[in-house]
């Protein structure tokens, strides 16, 4: 038994060619946030929520993955980020939608956790919750690259709704389409970490989906859905929000850890290669013992973890 950490930076369609100028700086910047994670540890004064919350804020502070400044456009070209955090013992979780003002959207969703009666604040009352508790906010514009108003604007050139890096999903269909340019290769954020107690934690961080509808929530911020933690394990997914709210994508994976007796990675793999639908869903876990799993039924996923006894890695496909 020790401690775990994994993170991703989404999962979707990404094809083997990518260029390098578009995967050398996601690995580093995983690669480095992954290092920050890992030092964390060695800090008595982390828990492993503290430590979930500084990893995706660095994430959320990248530009190269699609979650705060990055984060990809509504049909309206603005930016609705999601967030959700949660603690495996206590199960006490925050979780917020409809962000667009907040630097860290995930410690927003830390304080409505801390400090309200609430789980979940959405749109306005959780900016105004945001204010109240001092949190960093800036003007709407800080979160919009040049690079995103690209993607909407191919997204609607085809008319589609498109996931940050993967397959678009045609309007009104279920009918997958190729991506227009192949060039959208960010994503979701999230992590997971386990101390050397057992100690879980999970949070998870997005824009969503690309001319996604204004007012769209997507399985992020939903508990269960795309974040989950609890004593047997700690899951955050990433992949076709619709597809992971559908199939309770994190939450079953401890269901079936605690009803089956199975592994960690026996119970993720399950989810993701028998339940999720293919093309659809990622997740990285961990588990009280330390375990690690992160499987996908995409392409890839942008993904990095360690462990106490030594393991190291940042892997895309
Ligand atoms: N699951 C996210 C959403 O549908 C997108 C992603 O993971 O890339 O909002």
């Amino acid at each position: 038994m020790g401690w775990a950490i994994a993170l991703h930076g989404g999962a979707g369609d990404i094809p083997v060619d990518m260029p390098p100028e578009r995967r050398l700086p996601r690995e580093a910047a995983l690669r480095r946030i992954l290092e920050m994670g890992v030092s964390a540890f060695s800090n008595a004064k982390y828990s492993p929520l503290d430590i979930v919350e500084l990893v995706v804020r660095e994430l959320e502070n990248s530009p190269h993955f699609n979650a705060g400044k990055g984060s990809v456009l509504t049909t309206d070209g603005t930016v609705e980020m999601e967030a959700c955090i949660m603690d495996g013992n206590s199960k006490r979780c925050g979780a917020v939608s409809g962000i667009t003002t907040v630097v860290n959207p995930i410690s927003l969703a830390r304080q409505i956790m801390g400090k309200t009666p609430h789980i979940y604040l959405a749109f306005d009352g959780a900016e105004a919750f945001a204010r109240e508790q001092g949190l960093e906010t800036v003007d709407k514009s800080h979160f919009i690259t040049p690079e995103n108003i690209e993607r909407l604007k191919q997204a609607k050139e085809a008319n589609r709704v498109q996931q940050d890096y993967t397959q678009p999903i045609k309007k009104g269909g279920e009918k997958e389409m190729p991506l227009p340019d192949g060039d959208s290769k960010l994503g979701t954020v999230g992590c997971v970490a386990v101390d050397s107690f057992g100690n879980l934690a999970a949070a998870t961080s997005t824009g969503g989906l690309v001319n996604k509808m204004v007012g769209r929530i997507g399985d992020t911020p939903i508990i269960g859905a795309g974040t989950y933690a609890n004593k047997f394990c700690a899951v955050s997914a990433t992949g076709r929000g619709e597809a992971i709210i559908r199939e309770t994508v994190a939450r079953d994976v401890a269901a079936v850890m605690e009803y089956k007796g199975v592994s960690l990675k026996e119970a993720a793999e399950y989810i993701v290669h028998e339940v999720s639908p293919k093309g659809t869903t990622g997740l990285i876990a961990v588990s009280p013992k330390g375990e690690v799993a992160m499987p996908f039924n995409t392409t890839g996923m942008f993904r990095a973890c360690a462990t106490e006894d030594g393991l190291m890695e940042v892997a895309i496909w």
